[in-house]
């Protein structure tokens, strides 16, 4: 079922907010701040696709409440309509230029709310949606480098939080340039879409993590797994990727195979993802180093784990 669009309704007086919700209510789930204070909290707290915002409130007003709202990572793309009875055009001018998507004066129609409401909420949802496709890697369908980059963060952070392990992982396909050299670009394409086809099998539980990192360069996370669950989970995959037998220059390897470097920690305040990133890129260099098509693993205490 598609999720409802929520909406913040911010007005100190509680009249013009009821208004406001029961014109919004059949369409859109909607929650109600009486003060500017409360408003920002549940901005900060909420994942909302639209704030209302009464611009005439005793000690913060609406003007002062958007310019916190665009300062925070949080909710500066949230979009904001202002509501206010303040007609005159400077006002109107401030508002959008604080960056107000929209002003609508009181008294207002109902019709006129819902129908701006509406188009701001389509809006947004054609921005997200443009959001989560630029995250895509179009020749494989899974997570591109950017869409990487904004998991990782949100995923080292939870781990900190939660105190659960976290591993992560940097994995590449074999001899990959003799491989095109040898049998063209569009079959080495071929070859990419395969391996991501696999690994999206392998990790495919919602705390696993999986993407393009650009070539024929993937990398992984995965949440709450210790050192030897995550190994053996890798090693799984990348034997399910020797055994699809896609033939290879046969003076480098009978198969297509992979190597696959990672490490498992337990991540504590102040650590950083960098760091870790690192040492399963060192673990990547071993897998290659010991001989390729093998995986290699640096547990919690730094020992490394590889295959038999
Ligand atoms: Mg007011």
């Amino acid at each position: 079922m598609e999720r409802q669009e929520r909406i913040l309704i911010i007005d100190d007086s509680p009249v013009q907010a009821e208004r406001l919700k029961s014109i919004l209510q059949d369409d859109y789930a909607i929650t109600l701040a009486n003060t500017a204070e409360m408003g920002l909290k549940y901005a900060r707290e909420g994942d909302f696709d639209l704030v209302l915002l009464d611009v005439v409130m005793p000690e913060m007003d609406g003007f002062v409440l958007l310019k916190k709202l665009q300062e925070e990572i949080i909710t500066q793309h949230t979009p904001v309509i202002l509501i206010t009875s303040l007609n005159d055009v400077e006002n109107e001018e401030k508002g959008l230029t604080l960056g107000a998507v929209d002003y609508i004066i009181k008294p207002y129609h109902a019709a006129i709310v819902k129908a701006r409401v509406n188009t701001h909420i389509k809006l947004c949802r054609y921005r997200q949606q443009l959001e989560q496709k630029a995250m895509i890697d179009p020749m494989t369908g899974v997570s591109n480098r950017r869409g990487y980059d904004t998991c990782c963060f949100k995923k080292w952070q939870e781990a900190v939080r939660l105190k659960t392990p976290i591993s992560l992982c940097m994995m590449d396909i074999d001899k990959f340039k003799v491989y095109n050299d040898t049998f063209g670009h569009p079959a080495g394409d071929k070859v990419i879409r395969a391996v991501a086809g696999v690994a999206t099998d392998y990790l495919r539980r919602s705390t696993d993590f999986f993407a393009r990192y650009g070539g024929e360069e993937f990398v992984a996370i995965i949440q709450g797994n210790d050192a030897q669950t995550a190994f053996a989970q890798l090693t799984r995959l990348r034997k399910a990727v020797e055994s699809l037998h896609i033939a290879h220059n046969p003076e480098v390897s009978p198969w297509v195979t992979i190597s696959i470097g990672g490490v498992t920690v337990l991540p504590k305040l102040g650590d950083s993802y960098d760091t870790y990133l690192k040492i399963a890129d060192t673990m990547l260099y071993d897998a290659k180093r010991f001989g390729r098509n093998q995986v290699v693993w640096s547990n919690e205490r730094m020992e490394q784990l590889r295959e038999q």
